[in-house]
């Protein structure tokens, strides 16, 4: 009678239920930075722990730094006034790095989100990771100096780079951009060189995490679209989590090919393939397009100039562009429902016209269902958005519990910073994935 199916296993319980010391602090200390002053009695509330392990977890985080005592506060209207506690901010800063192409921001920032100094280093990242990283070092060495810090004071490092990475092993894997990257430790080596935990993402992953985050969850699931030298997207979902898939490579659409013409189909992408949408959609296709149809060669910057004095051929040669890119984001947005498709870059954020053309192309074509509640929008962050991103990252994996844990770790302990350990890297990539 009826089929036996003992192989189908339903879904193991949440690990979460039953949390370590670590992840304990690590909900405490993630509560703690997004509050001015939190008292035990709000993080009982939260945690539903008892009064004293919270104090032993408290103490732990205090001891570390990581939390500061923020004196006597707490709400008017429920009795006395508590202690009540803050971030850290006097433990260290986080380091940040968005590279782009022609140029890599840099920043460091402490726990309250508070981005305190950056810089811009004018590099191209065809140098190759050995130039280009060993100039990053220094910069940011300065960087810490100039504000009264150094080595001791790195709580964590987060790059992002404009390629596929690994997020495993926090490498670019043969990035199309990025010649001589494929494979480079880049962990190990600015592990090496600061002595703290590293992790490197893609680029827009980082832009998206950073909209993401300033928006609120109501705004979940996200999908960030860049338009830049290449065409990259960015997926934050319903959890808050930015989706990497297996190994890294989810949401990397710029080598999707292109819904256009047999013309458009046969362009050469930088990756080796025909007719990518970022081969006809980044922002040197159109300024070599617009050039194509002009006496004269126009660079991305002078498509910016053409585009703002309403220059006919780079307007309707934007439009056309935009087009394209909506007829793939309305595949995207009827696989993965969106509820906030977010464009960025600095042709978006120069015209209404890249917004317009998706937001039309988008309704029409992608499901009724898919569209009802999703709002096509400019980034808020704007081109600060991988910045803060990287920054967001940087701080959540030092107040994650693999954080917390290496942290407060005693001065005998011999955990090694990400980067450095690649088995703790695996595990960390594992955890966070599930
Ligand atoms: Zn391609």
């Amino acid at each position: 009678m009826g089929s036996l199916w003992t192989e189908v296993q339903l879904l193991k319980p949440d690990q979460n239920l039953a949390p370590d010391a670590h992840a304990a602090r690590s909900v405490i200390a993630r509560m703690i930075a997004d509050s001015p002053a939190v008292s035990r009695r709000d993080i009982v509330e939260v945690t539903g722990l008892a009064r004293s392990t919270i104090d032993g977890h408290l103490q732990v985080l205090f001891d570390a730094g990581l939390i500061e005592d923020a004196g006597l506060g707490g709400s008017p209207t429920r009795g006395r006034p508590a202690q009540v506690f803050r971030i850290g901010t006097a433990r260290g800063v986080v380091l940040v790095a968005d590279v782009a192409v022609e140029t890599t921001r840099l920043a460091i920032a402490t726990l309250d989100k508070n981005m305190v100094d950056s810089t811009e280093v004018a590099i191209r990242v065809d140098v190759g990771p050995d130039e280009l990283l060993r100039a990053l070092a220094g910069e940011f060495t300065a960087l810490l100096e100039r504000n009264g810090l150094g080595l001791g004071d790195c709580l964590a490092l987060s790059v992002g780079l404009p390629g596929p990475v690994d997020s495993h092993l926090g490498f670019a894997v043969r990035p199309p951009l990025m010649p001589g990257w494929d494979g480079y430790g880049v962990c190990a080596f600015m592990a090496q060189a600061f002595g703290c935990d590293v992790i490197v993402d893609n680029d827009v992953n980082l832009m998206a995490l950073g909209e993401a985050r300033a928006l609120g969850g109501e705004h979940l699931p996200l999908l960030m679209m860049h338009l830049g030298t290449g065409v990259g997207a960015g997926f934050v979902g319903e959890d808050g989590r930015l989706l990497h898939g297996a190994d890294g490579a989810a949401a990397d659409v710029g080598h999707i090919q292109v819904r256009g013409t047999a013309e458009q189909k046969n362009v050469l992408c930088s990756c080796g393939n025909r007719g990518c949408i970022e081969a006809v959609a980044s922002v040197p296709a159109m300024a070599a397009r617009v050039s194509a149809a002009s006496s004269s060669p126009v660079n991305s910057e002078q498509l910016l100039e053409r585009l703002v004095r309403g220059d006919a051929t780079t307007v309707s040669t934007v439009r056309e562009t935009a087009a394209l890119l909506g007829r793939t984001i309305a595949d995207l947005v009827n696989f993965c429902n969106p509820a906030r498709i977010v464009l960025n870059g600095a042709v978006t954020d120069c015209t209404e016209d890249v917004l317009a053309q998706v937001r039309s192309v988008v309704y029409q074509q992608a499901q009724p269902l898919a569209t009802r509640n999703l709002s096509v929008v400019h980034s808020r962050l704007g081109s600060e958005a991988g910045l803060i991103g990287g920054m967001i990252s940087g701080i959540e994996q030092v107040l994650s519990p693999r954080g917390i844990q290496y942290h407060t770790r005693s001065t005998s302990s011999n955990m090694l910073p990400l980067g450095l350990d690649p088995m703790a890297q695996l595990k960390v990539s594992a955890r966070a994935s599930r």
